[in-house]
């Protein structure tokens, strides 16, 4: 199986949050008790019983009608997952990496310490991590691990009616990714991809990201292409050592 990734075009949600729901389906997540907090966005944040959120934030325009901005959050798989990088050190085992999707993992057999998952979540750049204190357990998207290892769509993908959602081939996903860019340049004045060098979960946003959520694009990713960067430089010197020896 390839390296896979997500493309999620935010221009095409309409924020019906069938995502949502379809993901809490297939974990077997149970539901939250919905309140009215002044928002349509229900529940009010990702937890380790909703691993898909689609987030609502209202801007106002002076002298015009609100705007809504829809987000549907979840973690973005990272090319070099800051978190693994803590895990490693603190609770070996507990967040592993698949090799061919590149699927990052948590692991419910490997317990966690509520300061070592502290650290986890702080290294996270787009506050993905979640715990459970009493069990030791930390949780977020599975990349529907064992859906995608049968050849099916992960579920939220599946059931987007509007085709904001789509996975597959890393390559494919940034080609279709970048079309997609180019497309909406004539629409809106300022589009972009969120991190598409660091990330396997694509955004394309239009507007400004702090509109959309304020983890929607990585305040600051030199952790992360520091640490590829340097994966890059003493790949070869690896592959060298082991001709060598
Ligand atoms: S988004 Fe956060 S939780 Fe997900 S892989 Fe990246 S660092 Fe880890
Ligand atoms: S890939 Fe699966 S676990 Fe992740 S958000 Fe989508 S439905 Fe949920």
């Amino acid at each position: 199986m390839a390296d896979k990734s997500f493309f999620i075009d935010t221009t095409k949600c309409t924020a019906c949050r069938g995502c949502q729901i379809a993901c809490k389906q297939w974990n077997k997540n149970p539901g939250t008790k919905t309140l009215q907090r002044g928002s349509h966005q229900n529940p009010p944040d990702l937890s380790t019983s909703t691993f898909k959120l689609v987030r609502f934030n209202e801007v106002e325009v002076p002298g015009g009608e609100p705007k809504w901005y829809f987000f549907p959050d979840q973690c973005r798989h990272c090319m070099s997952p800051p978190c693994k990088e803590v895990a490693d050190g603190k609770a070996k085992g507990a967040i592993i990496q698949d090799e061919k999707t590149g699927a990052v993992i948590f692991n419910p057999k490997v317990k966690a310490k509520p300061a070592d998952f502290k650290e986890i979540r702080e290294a996270c750049p787009y506050d993905i991590p979640r715990f459970n204190p009493s069990a030791g357990i930390m949780a977020k998207c599975t990349m529907c691990f064992d859906r995608i290892n049968e050849g099916m769509l992960p579920a939220c993908v599946k059931t987007c009616p509007t085709g904001a959602m789509s996975f597959g081939d890393r390559k494919d996903m940034l080609e279709k990714a970048n079309k997609r860019l180019e497309e909406v340049k004539s629409l809106y004045k300022e589009p972009m991809l969120a991190n598409p060098d660091d990330v396997r979960v694509i955004y394309l946003i239009v507007d400004d990201p702090k509109k959309y959520h304020k983890f929607a694009v990585a305040e600051n990713t030199i952790g992360i292409t520091r640490k590829m960067a340097l994966k890059r430089l003493f790949q070869p010197l690896n592959g060298l050592r082991h001709m060598i020896g």
